[in-house]
């Protein structure tokens, strides 16, 4: 199978390329770098035995040209490439709705031109503020005003999905939508806000942890490797076209507790520092709350469930980092 991952050097990305080379498929992927990273891919472009099956462009999938001929030759897309964590899209608001929107927007049209099956990640801040749990794919969705920058992310992967559900109803071409859970695990940066990263390199190096507001909201962290095991798993089954699917974990814990417990793991002297979101992210800001998944469509459908727990994670990334510190 020959298979395109846009923002395949990303951290997801990454993990689902190496899972497809693993599998023997030819892997082909497109990445600006904006976000994503050749350390990601370097030792994937450095093993013998893909040397013949992967072929990495560095662009923007905005470049009309390069698309079609990447489009034209997979037989499966998996569109990743889209701006990630909360302090980018407040950062660069336009650029960020700009890919989301367009970069999806062309994915959806040249995989209509060649009627190729394609899975489009959005997340489960399309939820926005809700609190209860689980979250179930036909819940309603909630969200703060305009003036609050960080919905414009939710909003933008929302009209992903519209778009990609209209292709389908339109064109009858074959789209599995996925809204995937803080996923967390090796080679993801903290440079973008993502909190597990961030608190452990503060721990690993004893300055203060980080918990913005007062460390009561909670998260549902799913292993990158199980994410990209569910992604294949869904793009294999006919039954998932057309349809939206939760990806995630099932341990809810809050963030307060997540820094306790990565200081307790890394044994460091860091404190806890409790900074007002206001501080963080400046006026217009507001945090979700809880988000917890329902897993049982995917479970129904593929029998996932997540297989590494969250202190299994932990101890990765800690490893991981920990060795890329020296
Ligand atoms: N967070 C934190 N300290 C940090 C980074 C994040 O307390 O240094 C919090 C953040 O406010 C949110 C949670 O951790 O409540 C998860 O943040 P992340 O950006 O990883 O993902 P999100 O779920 O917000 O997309």
């Amino acid at each position: 199978m020959k298979i395109l991952i846009t923002g395949g050097a990303g951290f997801i990305g990454s993990h689902l390329a190496e899972l497809c080379l693993e599998r023997g498929d030819e892997v082909y992927i497109i990445d600006d770098l904006s976000t994503g990273s050749m350390d990601n891919i370097r030792f994937l472009m450095d093993d013998e035995r893909y040397r013949n099956r992967l072929f990495v462009t560095i662009d923007t999938i905005l470049n009309h040209e390069v698309m079609l001929e990447l489009t034209g030759t997979c037989d499966w897309v998996f569109h990743l490439a889209a701006a990630v964590g909360v302090r980018l899209i407040l950062e660069k608001p336009l650029e960020s709705i700009r890919i989301n929107i367009q970069g999806t927007e062309k994915v959806l049209e040249l995989c209509n031109k060649f009627k190729k099956k394609v899975l489009i990640a959005s997340t489960s801040e399309v939820y926005g503020k809700h609190l209860h749990a689980p979250l179930v794919e036909t819940d309603n969705i909630i969200y703060g005003p305009s003036s609050k920058f960080r919905w414009s992310y939710a909003a933008s992967k929302l009209m992903d999905e519209f778009t990609a559900l209209a292709y389908h109803r339109t064109h009858d071409l074959k789209v599995v939508i996925t809204r995937l859970f803080n996923t967390v695990g090796p080679r993801q940066t903290g440079a973008y806000g993502m909190v597990i990263p961030r608190f452990v390199t503060q721990a690993l190096h004893n300055e203060p942890i980080t918990v913005y507001g007062d460390g009561t909201q909670t998260r549902t962290f799913t292993y990158v490797k199980d994410v990209a095991a569910a992604l294949v798993g869904l793009m294999e089954r006919e039954e998932a076209v057309g349809q939206v699917f939760n990806v995630g974990g099932t341990q809810e814990i809050s963030i307060g507790e997540l820094a306790r417990r990565i200081v307790a793991m890394t044994g460091s002297s860091s404190t806890i520092d409790f900074i007002p979101y206001e501080k963080a992210f400046g006026r217009d800001f507001e945090d979700m709350q809880r988000r917890v998944p329902s897993i049982e469509k995917i479970h129904r459908l593929i029998g996932y469930t997540p297989k590494t727990d969250l202190d299994e994670i932990l101890r990765r990334v800690i490893a991981d980092m920990h060795q890329k510190k020296g």
